[in-house]
């Protein structure tokens, strides 16, 4: 039976399609041609209560369940993949740990904020000696007095140009070797010690801000640190099945405005006299694109409804990363091709789409991790 959305669901998809279509889609080509972050966005987000869909309401949020927020990233990145995930990691990779492990004070401190959008929140894991393997984490933070003192470096972090508030992870317990001497901390900005370094220049969601961060004897209070100590690398893994739900959700929306690119232009090319649309081997395409589509979909609400109810979902939100993201590829690939020379150019967004979507394969863990996930359940 396909998953019915509820009438709230189903308002929060019209209104957040209402506000990409109106807002968003104006801008996606020049932040994309331009490599430039969407910041007058930010405000605009936070009103339409898209900064704080997993905060609480007593922190300033909306609290929505985990199916709209995945809607909600389905429509932004429907017309634009950067503001998906400026959005999704916002959200999933740093807000969510907080309001799922974070003290009061913490919550109290840093949740309204994040909220409203006068603080806009990343997450810091990888490293260049440890992207798939976390167990090689080589920061450290020393335990000082009050304080831990941070040092070493991260890589890829998503809206490290602009955000104010990082989760990181990083070695606390400096004689446990592998994941289990790992802990999680609230970094703030302009901590002393703390640098943002410069921007990467990627393939696709060029708007979106990934940064290197350096940590060089960076004073961290030890009221910042988040769990317990050595609980870092649990809360990165749980924040990841969540925020893998979201990439998943990502990958569906910039398949989606792929898919309906390329019915509106078989509709409207003409060869050998009639719409490309009316040809078998165009049809097919879109046949097979639409059933993509609603198998991804349908897998993401699977995975985006067991976190809701609480439910165990690592295995679900693996499945609908792994699926999602190998289809958005396929089905962005299609579009292209029912475009023809047009669809290889800028003139049409399924160009931007095509490079949008590979990253979903690959970022908040890759296909062939999402795969080890997935088998490791059947074969343990
Ligand atoms: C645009 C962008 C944004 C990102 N945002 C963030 C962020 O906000 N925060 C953050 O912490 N990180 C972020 N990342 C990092 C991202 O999560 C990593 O790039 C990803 O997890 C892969 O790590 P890696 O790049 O080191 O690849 P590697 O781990 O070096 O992998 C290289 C290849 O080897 C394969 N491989 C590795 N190990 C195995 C294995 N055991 N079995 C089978 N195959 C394996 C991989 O699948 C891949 O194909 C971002 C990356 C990008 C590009």
């Amino acid at each position: 039976m396909p998953f019915q959305l509820t009438d709230e669901q189903l308002l929060t998809r019209d209104a957040v399609r209402q506000f990409a279509e109106a807002e968003i889609a104006p801008i996606a080509a020049e932040i994309d041609r331009d490599h430039r972050p969407p910041l007058e966005s930010i405000p605009k987000l936070a009103e339409l209560g898209l900064l704080g869909l997993v905060i609480p309401e007593e922190y300033g949020g909306t609290g929505a369940d985990s199916v709209s927020f995945a809607i909600a990233i389905e429509e932004l990145s429907r017309v634009c993949g950067t503001h998906g995930v400026l959005v999704e990691a916002h959200s999933s990779l740093c807000t969510w740990p907080i309001v799922h492990h974070g003290n009061a004070e913490q919550k109290q401190k840093y949740l309204p904020a994040l909220a409203s959008g006068e603080a806009i929140g990343a997450f810091g894991l990888t490293e260049p000696g440890a992207g798939s393997d976390a167990a090689h984490t080589a920061t450290t933070a020393q335990r000082d007095g009050d304080d831990f003192v941070l040092n070493g470096q991260k890589i890829f972090i998503t809206n490290g140009g602009f955000a104010k508030t990082f989760v990181v992870i990083a070695r606390s317990l400096l004689d446990v070797p592998g994941v289990k001497g790992l802990s999680a901390f609230i970094v703030e900005r302009d901590t002393p010690g703390f640098q943002v370094l410069e921007p990467e220049r990627k393939m696709g969601i060029r708007g979106s801000s990934t940064t290197p961060l350096a940590f060089s004897d960076c004073r961290v209070p030890a009221a910042n640190l988040l769990g317990r100590e050595g609980e870092g690398f649990k809360i990165a893994m749980q924040t990841l099945d969540g925020g893998r739900t979201g990439i998943a959700a990502q990958a569906v929306g910039i398949a989606q405005g792929a898919f309906e690119a390329a019915c509106a232009y078989a509709k409207e090319r003409v060869q050998f006299g009639q719409p490309i649309a009316a040809l078998q081997a165009i049809q097919w395409m879109i046949a097979d694109m639409a059933v993509d589509l609603e198998a991804g979909r349908a897998l993401v609400y699977q995975a985006a409804d067991l976190e809701s109810r609480q439910e165990p979902h690592s295995q679900a939100s693996a499945m609908a990363k792994l699926f999602c993201g190998e289809m958005a590829t396929r089905v962005t690939g299609k579009a292209i091709q029912i475009h023809g020379g047009v669809g290889y150019t800028e003139a049409y967004p399924v160009e931007r789409m095509y490079r949008d979507a590979k990253i979903t394969e690959i970022y908040e863990g890759t296909s062939e991790i999402q795969r080890l996930v997935i088998a490791r359940q059947y074969l343990r």
